[in-house]
């Protein structure tokens, strides 16, 4: 059997394992109409480029979910697919062709579409290639792209039917423009910014008498759509205004003051001028008032007809001229700094104009409340809890979504415009004339839709939508939609929304957030800053392997929670995988040694150490299903990273070494190892702890795991990857409580004798002599004392009852432990004051926890919320350091007796 090499590569194993499952088609599941499917739809990632660490999160969050379940036999989906991320595309796009001089425009729809479209399949390729470096364990077989012919027809299906119910609508509403993509916005595509600007102070001539009313602003320029001036009710400045009116200075315009509860007297002079198809507020003043929209604004934020002299000038020049202007009049009361919160467009930064504009809506009121009822009856459980909380506040101030864009990459909106009798036809298929009156004059609307209608019924578009197909019958609803807490409204919400709309169940009944990543400084990666600090993925699997990578992103973290990748992360990460190598290559090669028989296998555990990492193991078993059903992920692999590295590793494993050994080291106390060999343990141990650790670290666990199996007696029988192996359930055996209170008694006085020998520098060759005192565990430890001995390189070695203890007169130092004492005669080492010193300060620690303990013990507030077992365990502990603190003060004073005597 060929041995494994010495040190770790991951970059010959990681393809080599992936191509293997993929041949062995794993990851597609088979409809078993007996059995929950457990089901993921993977959240799209846009086809503009290279995943980074986020997308790792994500990746190997769900791969670990997907993994578990595949392996606790569940008929496992993980459908994959990838987003045309409409504007995201469209902008990187229109910038590669603007290096080469050209325009979309120049070139046209029809060959820009296609441009998009071969860019957007050779980074499809990329993503998948990248999902699959990282070991994703989805179904290839049912990859999907928003723009594939399924989903797009289930969205001009969705479409029609909202269209037709009345829940969507074409209609002049106020919106985020962003003049350089010349498209709307939705409300969640703008970033807003603090900036500093001013506030203009402007004086309206009064119309029928002398005086003016001032208003303040900070955009000067849209003082030209002005359709009237607003002041509070109760503003006892401006009661005699109210219904009088106000001529705008240079377009000589007339317009109203009205008086209006919404505004603010403590803003500005308290006098508001109302920009209704530039400012949401203001629009919805007009709404109330019917006031007149005047737009003043072209497309490209250049000043159209409406703007008077200004007209033809771009929206910044268009202020300083205003400026100017007004100033000559000195109509230009005074200027302020002032900061304010700015919206600019998400994807190219440009400053958003809130403008009124002919979009099409979808009237989400009445799906919210459907949406908001699923998660208040449980329904949908989000993850951590309180987003729930976010989720209602949002759900319950929901707004109409618009969804045109004026772009041209994405889906077409269903929608024909009848030349003759102006009416609309909204169908899912090319119509061939106008529903209304038969004429073959059909225009069909120029824009597309927001990339996130799309993404609101991946669901259940991807299972095949609105077909009645066996997928979308056995894998809708999903089980848990795994996401990034950023996108719970762009996404999760719509995506509730929509399920229940077209399917009439919620769409997965776990809603999982996972923290965003963040760089050392608290800094969130992001694409936008991918040159300043977002790590792409090629460094971090070069230089440490996709294993550690998937570890370090995830161990230790909780959801919701952000977290902090470093080096030192990543570094341990690998530390971990190495110890696990060398454990394994340390299994393997004792059992090409020595062949395990198949009935050793189901050996009972004779010996304390056998029974201890069996129980142990057992007990790690059932804490890590626990936490997995509880989507404690990180915490499970600490637990599982603790069990190999301390117990399995450090202590198991170095036990067995001496047990292995061809002449064991003499004993000079308690009994021989016999013929007991720890192999079974030992590979038992090691083949559980890869299967548990198979959905965190996939490559080197099969890689491992392989090996192992090779030399197994019952491989015969064993499943051909670890992949579809079963994952390790907690038996009845129970976890070996005796064994564990030796144990840990044998691992602290190897411990203490250890840290001792640093202490003094004792040289590492060197034996000394050691005597332990002990009560009930007795007869345990005896069985224990060659591993005390070799461990902690003590001889002679006496384990003895307490009550053999002997005053001694030698020099010694005396180490109170929790169950024994143990007594190193370091003869001309140890400084008498010093050691007083050292047991003086170790007792006065112990009462500080003892005073602790003891008012934790007296407090009500405490004693009546803590469960009775949390109390059960306090007392215990209290006992225990009561115990410890007596038999230090015994020492203290035999130390004081002893050295009286000298
Ligand atoms: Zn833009
Ligand atoms: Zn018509």
């Amino acid at each position: 059997m060929s041995e494994i090499p010495k040190a770790y590569e991951p970059g010959k194993i990681e393809k080599k394992w992936y191509d293997f499952w993929l041949r062995q088609g794993y990851s597609t599941p088979r409809i078993d109409p007996d059995r929950e499917p457990f089901v993921i739809v993977m959240p799209l990632p846009n086809v503009t480029g290279d995943l980074h660490l986020g997308h790792a999160l994500f990746v190997t969050l769900q791969d670990i979910m997907t993994r578990w379940h595949r392996m606790r036999g569940e008929p496992t989906l993980w459908l994959p697919g990838t987003d045309h991320a409409g504007i995201a595309t469209q902008v990187v796009v229109e910038r590669q062709l603007a290096k080469q001089g050209k325009t979309k425009e120049g070139i046209g729809r029809e060959e820009f579409t296609k441009l998009i479209l071969k860019w957007a399949d050779k980074n499809r390729d990329d993503i998948r290639r990248q999902h699959q470096l990282l070991g994703a364990s989805c179904d290839w077989a049912r990859e999907k792209f928003t723009l594939d012919e399924g989903p797009s027809r289930a969205v001009r299906t969705a479409f029609v039917r909202l269209y037709n119910k009345g829940l969507i609508y074409r209609g002049e509403r106020m919106i985020n423009w962003c003049p350089r993509c010349r498209t709307a916005l939705s409300d969640l595509e703008v970033e807003h910014k603090d900036i500093v600007g001013h506030l203009y102070y402007i004086r309206y001539p009064l119309t029928e008498s002398e005086g003016f009313v001032t208003v303040a602003t900070t955009r000067p320029e849209t003082f030209l759509g002005d359709t009237a001036v607003a002041v509070n009710p109760e503003d006892e400045r401006y009661k005699n205004f109210i219904g009088k009116s106000v001529t705008l200075p240079i377009i000589d315009k007339e317009i109203p003051i009205i008086a209006d509860e919404a505004v603010d007297s403590s803003f500005g002079t308290g006098a508001l001028k109302i920009t209704p198809a530039h400012d949401p507020t203001d629009f919805e003043v007009a709404q109330r008032h019917d006031l007149p929209l005047v737009n003043i604004m072209n497309p490209d934020a250049t000043m159209n007809e409406n703007a008077g002299p200004y007209h033809g000038l771009e929206r910044f020049a268009c202020r300083d001229k205003v400026l100017v202007d007004l100033k000559d009049r000195t109509l230009l009361e005074k200027i302020e700094p002032y900061s304010h919160s700015v919206g600019h467009c998400g994807r190219c930064q440009t400053m958003i104009e809130p403008k009124v504009s002919l979009q099409w809506f979808v009237q989400t009121q009445p799906l919210a409340k459907a949406a908001i009822e699923a998660v208040k009856d449980g329904r949908v459980t989000i993850i951590p809890e309180r987003f729930a909380r976010i989720y209602f506040d949002w759900m319950e101030n929901i707004r109409d979504w618009c969804i045109s864009r004026q772009l041209w990459w994405g889906h077409r909106i269903p929608v024909w415009y009848c030349q003759d009798c102006a009416k609309v036809t909204a169908s899912i298929d090319e119509p061939t004339a106008c529903t209304h009156c038969d004429s073959k004059q059909l225009v069909q609307d120029p824009d597309v839709l927001d990339t996130w209608f799309s993404s609101a019924l991946w669901t259940h578009s991807v299972l095949g939508w609105p077909e009645n197909t066996d997928d979308l019958r056995y894998f809708y609803p999903g089980s848990v939609m795994e996401t990034g807490y950023d996108i719970l409204f762009f996404w999760v919400a719509r995506m509730i929304m929509m399920g229940l709309e077209n399917m009439g169940k919620v769409p997965f009944h776990t809603v999982y957030l996972h923290g965003l990543i963040r760089d050392k400084s608290g800094e969130k990666m992001s694409r936008s800053k991918l040159q300043a600090n977002a790590m792409s993925l090629a460094e971090p699997i070069s230089n440490y392997g996709v294993d550690a990578l998937r570890f370090a992103l995830t161990t230790g973290t909780s959801p919701g929670n952000d977290i902090n990748l470093g080096k030192s992360k990543l570094e341990s990460s690998r530390n971990f995988v190495n110890k696990l190598w060398n454990a394994t290559r340390f299994i393997l090669r004792s059992l090409d040694a020595e062949r395990l028989e198949a009935q050793a296998i189901e050996l009972q555990p004779q010996r304390i150490e056998d029974q201890w990492i069996d129980g142990q193991l057992n007990k790690l078993v059932k804490n890590v299903t626990g936490l997995m059903e509880e989507f404690q992920f990180g915490e499970a692999e600490q637990q599982i990273y603790d069990f190999i590295w301390s117990k399995f590793c450090d202590w198991y494993i170095e036990i067995a070494k001496i047990r292995l050994r061809p002449h064991p080291a003499l004993s000079m106390a308690g009994e021989g190892f016999g013929e007991v060999s720890p192999l079974p343990f030992l590979a038992n141990t090691l083949e559980k702890s890869l299967r548990l650790l198979h959905p965190f670290m996939p490559f080197v666990t099969e890689e491992l795991w392989q090996s192992l199996k090779q030399r197994l007696p019952d491989k015969g029988q064993m499943p051909a990857s670890i992949m579809i192996a079963p994952y390790p359930f907690a038996d009845d055996k129970g976890f070996a409580p005796e064994a564990e209170r030796v144990m840990d008694s044998v691992i602290e006085i190897i411990r203490s004798i250890r840290n001792v020998r640093a202490q003094y520098k004792v040289k590492p060759g060197k034996w000394i002599e050691a005597q332990v005192y002990t009560g009930e565990l007795l007869s345990g430890l005896i069985t224990q004392a060659n591993i005390i001995e070799t461990l902690a390189k003590v001889q002679p070695l006496k384990i003895l009852g307490r009550q053999e203890r002997e005053l001694t007169k030698d020099k010694a130092l005396v180490l109170v432990l929790k169950e024994a004492e143990v007594v190193l005669p370091l003869a001309g080492m140890v400084d008498r004051l010093a050691e007083e010193q050292r047991l003086v300060k170790e007792s006065e620690e112990i009462k500080g926890r003892i005073a602790q303990l003891e008012s934790r013990l007296r407090d009500n507030a405490f004693l009546s919320k803590a469960p009775s077992q949390v109390i059960e365990r306090e007392k215990q502990k209290l006992a225990m350091l009561e115990d410890k603190l007596k038999r230090l003060h015994q020492e203290l004073s035999q130390l004081s007796s002893s050295s009286a005597d000298m």
